[in-house]
């Protein structure tokens, strides 16, 4: 079927807005882009569906997330740990308290939640860190695309051999579904620098992506660099890792990661919240991709990462929800909304809804898919439904509105309607 989708703005993402912009789509795929008048008589067997006073906009993408952990403010109040961590090492070990308690099936049903809120808030793409493998199954069938990283751990070397067990069989099985798998090794103060050298070769000769968090905390500069802190002091005994205390490195997390095998463009770094200035430079000097996750530093107060002079060193960005444990919603436009005020000033509208769209995908490895409304890629797109009509110079401003979250009346992903319900459109043939 050969569809033309059309409204009163076509926002690409890679050329400026075209008002009566439509989309030509067959089979799944974006093949022609331009002005409905243009487009119809060029293809008379198209069937037209025209949106009205509606926008359509790309998919966004959220590099970073934990959807298996989407029902975490249920959990928190079913175990009675609803008090407010007072910094990051509390926050962590809350963490595990809740986790601990929590059956394989919660991560199922939770999982499932996370990727329906992601699609019905105008995700097309996620970075997904599963620490439950069992669990991916819930991806099957599901339109998302992007990558499914499998977490990983841990110090002590019989644990690693299973834990490498583990991963072989999970990645040895095909999921049907467009994301695919990739590693986690979890961060620099979680794993042993033998294993994040094994985990990152591994990733370099079989050509899979990977992520991990880094300089998230000054907690973590602190261990990584001296093995002193409170991860030293509180974190690692209080989970029976007392043994595994590193040695001081003298490294920054970069520099350190760097020595591990870890700077390379396909292992996606999270946070950079602490990253000083030599540490900005190597990663642009190795051409990294960073997820920014503005709410999740907020809500935990680890600091503002320097969003201005990493973009300057010529480091990809992009921006991620982080889980439900430490954010309030799933959906990307509330996080370039909050990104909006946090970084004011060093991120102007534009590069935000560039980090949210090509910046993610090119951080993700999907730019030939997602990222801008482009001839070749996925016909993946929202609709947006103002109450009001936006004129052209308005666009950017009411993005970043509190009501365009909210105006989303349709999500297509692949060609196809993800959202039941009334929607105002019109199909002509
Ligand atoms: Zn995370």
């Amino acid at each position: 079927m050969t569809r033309i989708f059309t409204a009163n703005y076509l926002v690409s993402g890679d050329a400026p807005p075209i008002e009566g912009g439509a989309l030509l789509a067959r089979e799944g795929k974006i093949c022609a882009r331009g002005k409905v008048k243009d487009l119809k008589p060029d293809f008379p067997e198209a069937e037209v569906v025209d949106f009205g006073e509606a926008l359509l906009v790309p998919l966004l993408i959220n590099a970073h997330t934990h959807l298996e952990l989407t029902d975490y403010p249920k959990w928190a109040l079913e175990t009675g740990h609803t008090d407010e961590p007072a910094g990051f090492i509390d926050w962590i070990l809350q963490l595990i308290k809740i986790k601990s308690q929590l059956k394989i099936a919660d991560y199922q049903a939770s999982l499932a939640h996370g990727i329906a809120l992601s699609i019905a808030s105008g995700t097309g793409a996620v970075g997904d860190i599963l620490a439950h493998h069992a669990v991916r199954t819930a991806y099957q069938k599901s339109s998302l695309s992007g990558c499914l990283f499998l977490e990983t751990l841990g110090h002590d070397p019989a644990m690693i051999q299973r834990l490498n067990n583990r991963l072989d069989i999970a990645l040895q099985e095909t999921i049907d579904s467009p994301v695919k798998l990739g590693l986690s090794p979890h961060s620099p103060y979680t794993i042993s620098a033998e294993y994040l050298k094994q985990i990152y070769a591994r990733c370099k000769r079989d050509g899979l992506r990977c992520t991990t968090h880094l300089a998230e905390s000054s907690e973590e500069v602190d261990f990584i660099e001296s093995g002193r802190g409170p991860f030293a002091s509180r974190f690692y005994p209080q989970i029976g890792w007392e043994n595994y205390i590193p040695r001081t490195s003298f490294c920054r997390p970069a520099e350190y990661l760097e020595q591990q095998g870890g700077l390379f463009p396909g292992n996606l770094l999270v946070h950079g919240v602490q990253l000083n200035n030599t540490e900005i430079a190597l990663l642009g000097r190795k051409q990294m991709h960073l997820a920014l996750c503005p709410r999740s530093n907020a809500r935990l107060n680890v600091g503002k990462a320097p969003a201005g002079k990493l973009l300057a060193a010529g480091v990809n960005l992009a921006l991620g929800t982080d889980s439900l444990a430490s954010c309030e919603s799933l959906s990307i436009w509330d996080e370039m909304t909050f990104a909006h005020r946090w970084f004011s000033g060093e991120l102007d509208a534009p590069t935000l809804f560039q980090l949210a769209t090509s910046g993610g995908a090119k951080a993700l490895g999907v730019e030939n898919q997602l990222g801008s409304l482009s001839v070749g890629k996925t016909a993946g797109f929202q609709v947006l439904r103002p109450e009001t009509p936006v004129a052209e110079n308005e666009i950017f401003d009411y993005f970043f509105s509190p009501e365009c979250p909210r105006d989303i009346d349709q999500i297509y992903h692949h060609g196809k309607p993800q959202l039941s319900g009334q929607h105002k459109q019109v199909t002509l043939k």
